[in-house]
């Protein structure tokens, strides 16, 4: 038989054994890509993949490439590029321990989760998917798989969705004691430890109360982590609730809005720590994953019929990336329709409704902005790294076309230009934009690149 036929059979019966989010993330996009001396070689799309199919679901697939095939096979996941590579060399299995380590304590705590935010309703594109699954890995396997899970990107892009849907995953499929604070609570509950011991001169209580909270528990999410910079002291206790969970190997997943390299406030030995497990980059949402996201929000509210799909393109096309103002533009557009009593929206209605709401930035949209955001979308950078000073290649080319376009679209000053780009020096700014001037003459695909970019920049 045919290996894609025997595969689609597999992935059919797996289909009817897993739930639809665990099969879209995990199964959807691997193919078989042969069986050779009782080995099956996976194709997976990302790295994750290959471990967590190994951790959750070998012996699901291993079983029922049986009911196919009559063999037992070892399976070996590949991605795609490796393919020649990994069928030469022989591979060794790790063993992995799958027992589970549910505690059943009993007395009462709070976990702080939101169960709005979920797996299901978050929208998943190219700028996001590695986020969430690793979130999702995560939260099948706590503690286990990576550890500390480190998500950092802009504000608006999901960060704090992704940890109230691993927390409300965990809670809903195990027992395990969950606890989600943003770092101010965090604080704020260290602090308070010592304001009580000012004021009863016995501060026991607190003590354990605080250590109860943080070390009793299975999987403990801190958000927004850049702002334990302010507090110097309260990061010696937080290196030791971290040591302590991790030693036990319970869960931690932190969220910040740089990566661990730039907390240049917090303790050389706590960004240390949160490199040991995954850091994954969350990226602005390109204007398909906003049409996507800006549908399952309507649907969400249940007004389908009454919105104009074009109504939903011209929102996403002139606001954004801030996932929060998406949906505040949507909102405030059902609003107005109710307000006014209208049955239908239209784009004209929605350009009425949303007048204000664009034309005072709410986007932040200077244009120079703009080509920053368009820039940075299509090469899945973030704008803070256009405005670095960071000099990698992946960054500073694009940097560069992004000074280009300022220049060639907006006719903007070279001084301008380096003041919007975080600083820059206009000689550095000239030599940009010379560069890649001479580079489009060498370059074909570079100019079609540039071309599509400044459509994307006009079209507005
Ligand atoms: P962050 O913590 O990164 O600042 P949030 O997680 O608070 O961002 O997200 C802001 C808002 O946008 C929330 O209401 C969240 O539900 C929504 N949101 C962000 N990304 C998505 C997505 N991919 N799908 C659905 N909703 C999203
Ligand atoms: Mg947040």
């Amino acid at each position: 038989m045919k290996t894609d036929i025997i595969w689609s059979n597999v992935l059919n019966n797996i289909k009817n054994e897993v739930n639809s989010l665990t099969f879209d993330t995990w199964f959807k996009e691997t193919k078989l890509y042969s069986l050779k001396n009782n080995n099956a070689y996976i194709i997976v799309p990302m790295p994750l993949h290959k471990r967590l199919l190994k951790v959750s679901y070998n012996e699901l697939i291993v079983e029922k490439l049986h009911e196919e095939t009559d063999t037992y096979y070892e399976l070996i996941f590949l991605l795609n590029e490796e393919i020649e590579d990994d069928m030469k060399s022989n591979n060794n299995y790790e063993h992995t321990d799958l027992s589970t380590n549910d505690n059943n304590n009993e007395f009462s705590y709070e976990s702080n989760l939101n169960e709005k935010y979920t797996f299901e309703n978050f929208v998943v594109g190219n700028s996001n998917k590695f986020a969430q699954a690793a979130s999702l890995s995560v939260a099948e396997n706590p503690g286990k798989m990576y550890n500390p899970l480190f998500i950092y990107g802009e504000s608006g892009l999901g960060k704090t969705h992704l940890m109230h849907a691993i927390g409300n995953y965990i809670i809903k499929n195990s027992n395990k004691r969950v606890l989600y604070v943003t770092s101010d609570q965090f604080i704020q509950d260290f602090i308070n430890i010592n304001k009580k011991d000012d004021t009863t001169g016995n501060n026991i209580n607190y003590i354990d109360y605080f250590k109860n909270k943080y070390r009793n528990i299975d999987i403990l999410m801190i958000d927004d982590i850049q702002f334990l910079g302010r507090a110097s002291q309260t990061q010696q206790e937080f290196f030791q609730t971290f040591n302590s969970l991790y030693n036990d190997s319970k869960q931690i997943v932190i969220s910040s809005d740089r990566s661990p390299q730039d907390l240049k406030l917090l303790e050389m030995r706590l960004r240390t720590r949160f490199c040991w497990g995954l850091t994954v980059n969350i990226f602005p949402p390109d204007f398909n994953l906003r049409v996507e996201i800006l549908k399952k929000k309507i649907i969400g509210e249940s007004i389908v019929n009454v919105i104009d799909d074009d109504v939903v393109e011209y929102i996403a096309s002139n606001i954004g990336p801030d996932v929060r103002q998406l949906e505040g533009a949507i909102t405030r557009v059902i609003a107005y329709s109710t307000i006014m009593g209208a049955a239908k929206i239209d784009v004209n209605f929605a350009i009425e409704a949303l007048k204000d709401f664009i034309s005072k930035g709410m986007n932040g949209n200077s244009d120079s902005a703009r080509v920053m955001r368009i820039v940075s979308e299509h090469f899945q950078i973030s704008v803070e790294d256009i405005k670095s000073k960071k000099r990698n290649a992946n960054i500073a080319f694009p940097r560069q076309i992004a000074m280009y376009l300022c220049r060639n679209v907006l006719d903007e000053s070279l001084k301008k230009i380096g003041s919007d780009f975080g600083g820059k020096d206009h000689t550095t700014v000239m030599h940009s934009v010379s560069k890649i001037e001479k580079a489009i003459n060498e370059n074909l695909e570079l100019k079609n690149t540039i071309e599509k970019l400044k459509k994307d920049i006009i079209n507005v």
